[in-house]
């Protein structure tokens, strides 16, 4: 069985003192039977990796870039989060993509250098309304596993969480429904048989991101290949994160019986 793994992206949100009083809650939630990932921003990290230390509360940064060090104004290496006692990174996130201009080529130069630096990256992958509404749903999944998978090796691949996000879905409040999510990550585990093997296709976990919320949480989470969820907006207030990570829990032993 495939511990839930529930992650909550910051964005650009909170000051120190924000983002402290929110780990104080978060501390005070039961950890236990799931792993607990979350996202500050940049400025936040280093005092909140003291927070959460020795707890069950695992640090993820945002984003990050290949290079350990060098004149690349503005940018953090692999090598600093680390240091500031990351364990995890996302990388790939569909804001990064539409944003700033990330493609299938830069997640893989940044899966590859946050492989090397033993962190722990979250994947994110899905299309645009336009693109589901074109049916080219599975083929720009495709695209995008055979862009960020290149070169990667499945021992590798083990200790890559995939995040199935359909950008529709991200802060819109509308999220994908169970069957829409289910279809895309029993897809998305095929794949990965086909590329690894199904040992690693069986470990590996897939969450699902978009709008997740602690009415739809229990839902999702239900489906046989959703492992666990990436949340923005609902990981900013303590009582909607712990209700989504007891959700994953329950789900889960639900899935056993
Ligand atoms: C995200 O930022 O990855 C995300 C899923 O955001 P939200 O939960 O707010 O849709």
């Amino acid at each position: 069985m495939r511990k839930p793994i529930i992650a909550g992206n910051w964005k650009m949100h909170l000051t120190l003192a924000e983002a402290h009083a929110l780990v104080r809650q978060l501390l005070g939630l039961d950890a236990k039977s799931v792993d607990v990932v979350i996202c500050p921003p940049f400025t936040a990290l280093s005092s909140v990796a003291a927070l959460v230390k020795g707890s069950r509360i695992g640090l993820g940064a945002q984003d990050l870039f290949w290079e350990p060090q060098g004149a690349f104004t503005g940018e953090v290496s692999p090598v600093m989060l680390v240091d500031v006692g990351c364990r995890y990174v996302i990388i790939g996130h569909s804001e990064r993509r539409t944003l700033f201009g990330e493609t299938d080529e830069s997640v893989n130069r940044k899966l590859v250098a946050a492989l090397k630096h033993g962190l722990l990256p979250i994947v994110c992958i899905g299309e645009t309304l336009a693109q589901r509404e074109g049916h080219q749903t599975f083929h720009v999944i495709t695209r995008q596993l055979e862009g960020a998978f290149t070169g990667i090796a499945e021992a590798d691949g083990a200790r890559i969480t995939l995040a199935y996000e359909p950008v529709w879905a991200i802060g819109t409040g509308r999220n994908a429904t169970p069957e829409q999510a289910q279809e895309v990550h029993a897809f998305i585990r095929q794949w990965l048989g086909k590329r690894f093997g199904s040992s690693l296709a069986d470990s590996l976990r897939i969450q699902y991101g978009g709008s997740v919320n602690a009415a739809n949480a229990a839902s999702l989470l239900q489906q046989l290949d959703v492992d666990g969820a990436l949340v923005g907006g609902a990981s900013l207030k303590a009582d909607a994160f712990g209700t989504i990570m007891k959700a994953a829990v329950e789900a889960k032993v639900k899935a056993v019986v």
